[in-house]
């Protein structure tokens, strides 16, 4: 019986099978616990405008584990969004560049300062996730247009009236929206054009080889032209070097985020960087 064959399956895994679904088991009752625990933690990483000033920062989240370190969200978002646990998550993390923001409202060389949030598609599909979002920035008294929000492509998968109808009501208040990692999902075009967004992100798998692969400047040009026909801002992640900022700048690209700036930063280093305002 099949029912019976299902419950037995587990016998037949490969042994590294079974070590690979006990790791799992215990990545997500590890995340769970640290979600109650607090365990995170936002670092920072600078955005700069075409004169290298600091405009803002994209807040990336991090896991503090008790015996692994400082863990990276790759690999844990995956995870966290398969089982749900990105919700509670996520809702930590607007709370927690909420109330950056407002510290930095009152700080005179950090009060012009925008925070970039990364939203899961999971996230932003809740809802009342547009209540629960200006909830947060009424509670932490931090001002909408401080927040950017960073969506991906996967996001527009479905019901992408109800996408739009939550942007726009954001939008209203001030909120900008980013579409990261721009180029790499398998939507088309034809959104663009609907959704109420603010700025592209160039994905930096385009910014990698951009001098060398033909192919690469081919897209991150593609991705300006659109962006300016399009009344929309641009920025590139993944900048490393002087050389590949140039190349973005000469194609009309500004706006850049990499390590040629800074790394991403917990907060004290972030605010202690040193970079013109
Ligand atoms: P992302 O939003 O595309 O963030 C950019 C990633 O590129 C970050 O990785 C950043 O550290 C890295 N990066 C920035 N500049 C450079 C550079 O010059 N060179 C190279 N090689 N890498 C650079 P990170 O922090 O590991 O985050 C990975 C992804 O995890 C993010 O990609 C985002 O999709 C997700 N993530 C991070 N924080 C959050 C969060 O709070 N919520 C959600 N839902 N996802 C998050
Ligand atoms: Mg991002
Ligand atoms: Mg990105
Ligand atoms: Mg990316």
């Amino acid at each position: 019986q099949a029912k019976a064959a299902g419950r037995n399956t587990l016998r037949f895994f490969e042994p590294n099978m079974q070590a690979l679904v006990m790791a799992r088991a215990e990545l997500e009752a590890g995340l769970r616990e640290a979600v109650t625990k607090e365990q995170f933690c936002l670092y920072y990483q600078a955005q700069v405008d075409g004169e290298g000033r600091l405009t803002g920062a994209e807040a990336l989240i991090r896991w503090q584990h008790p015996e692994r370190g400082v863990v990276s969200p790759a690999e844990f978002i995956p995870l966290a969004e398969e089982t749900g646990v990105i919700l509670p998550l996520g809702h930590w993390v607007l709370q927690t560049a909420c109330r950056q923001l407002a510290k930095w409202a009152a700080k005179p060389d950090m009060a012009h300062l925008t925070i970039a949030v990364n939203i899961s598609a999971r996230q932003f599909r809740l809802p009342n996730f547009v209540e629960e979002a200006l909830a947060i920035l009424d509670h932490h008294g931090a001002n909408p247009q401080r927040l950017k929000m960073e969506l991906t492509e996967s996001v527009m998968v479905e019901d992408v009236e109800d996408i739009v109808a939550k942007m726009t009501a954001l939008k209203a208040r001030g909120v900008g929206f980013s579409l990261d990692d721009f180029g790499t999902g398998y939507s088309s075009l034809s959104y663009l054009k609907r959704l109420p967004l603010h700025q592209l992100k160039i994905d930096q798998s385009f910014v990698r080889d951009i001098l060398s692969d033909p192919n690469d400047a081919a897209i991150a040009k593609m991705v300006v032209v659109l962006a300016a026909s399009l009344g929309l801002a641009v920025i590139a992640e993944g900048v490393e070097t002087e050389a590949q900022r140039d190349f973005l700048a000469r194609q009309g690209c500004h706006a850049c985020q990499g390590y040629l700036f800074s790394r991403p930063l917990p907060l004290e280093e972030f605010e202690a960087l040193r970079l013109p305002r």
